[in-house]
């Protein structure tokens, strides 16, 4: 069957490219391809987007092995990036090792993970990264920070990382995760099942449960939080919290 990607998505992954200016001509990005459904999706949509001449860039895939299991079998994955014409390279690590001991894994999983990408990035000449967070993922981080970290913020689109001369793009910040779940009757691919023991017990899964949640009484909870998170909406915020001045010391 020929490689297809459906209007709706090719629209959506092509506004937020010329929306936040993610890629220009002669990029080299290297795409997180972690084998699940979201950078499934992304891969897929690069592939054929530089398949077919609409974004003139170099693009590479990425599997990091976190080393959960004794044996990880690329074969899928590189199977799958094979009908669309993408390189695919996997390093194997003991990240999930490593994070299994740490205080916070999940915080500690992503910077290692995250560390190892990018230096295969630098080292191998490439200018960008691109992620495959989705729309709801920026929602769900823009809860997460003010409920647990008590800051109004999310990630952005495009991030330069100055210290690394590398930027982090995110082509699929307009999709929703149901989009990206019904990407699965075009893809050929079967998403690798996720061996994490963290998995589906994250703070991230709380507050996505709990934003499903509350949209099931009011269907306007999701919309609200999406446009809460765009700089330049009304904000009625207290003023910086001011120390109260130190008592000179009694002589
Ligand atoms: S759920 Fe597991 S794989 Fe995902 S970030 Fe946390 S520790 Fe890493």
């Amino acid at each position: 069957m020929k490689p297809t990607l459906p209007k709706s998505y090719n629209q959506k992954i092509l506004r937020a490219c010329y929306e936040f200016e993610l890629v220009e001509p002669g990029d080299r990005i290297l795409i997180g391809f972690s084998g699940g459904k979201d950078s499934a999706l992304l891969v897929w949509a690069l592939g054929l987007m530089v398949k077919h001449g609409i974004l003139p860039v170099k693009i590479v895939a990425l599997t990091i092995d976190l080393g959960f299991e004794d044996h990880f079998d690329p074969q899928p994955l590189q199977e799958f990036c094979a009908q669309v014409g993408v390189e695919l390279v996997l390093l194997s690590t003991k990240i999930g090792t490593v994070a299994l001991e740490a205080d916070d894994p999940c915080a500690t999983c992503s910077y290692l993970r995250n560390g190892r990408m990018n230096r295969y990035a630098i080292t191998h000449g490439f200018n960008k990264v691109a992620l495959a967070h989705h729309h709801d993922d920026a929602v769900e981080t823009f809860l997460m920070s003010i409920l647990y970290a008590g800051q109004i913020r999310t990630f952005q689109p495009k991030t330069y990382l100055d210290r690394a001369e590398l930027t982090v793009i995110r082509p699929l910040v307009y999709l929703r995760e149901e989009e990206i779940k019904a990407a699965e009757r075009f893809l050929p691919f079967q998403p690798v099942a996720k061996t994490c023991p963290f998995d589906g017990f994250t703070y991230r899964q709380k507050v996505k449960d709990l934003i499903a949640s509350l949209n099931e009484d009011n269907p306007w909870v999701y919309g609200n939080l999406s446009r809460a998170m765009r700089s330049g909406r009304p904000q009625s915020l207290w003023p910086p919290v001011i120390e109260p001045p130190q008592r000179p010391s009694q002589k």
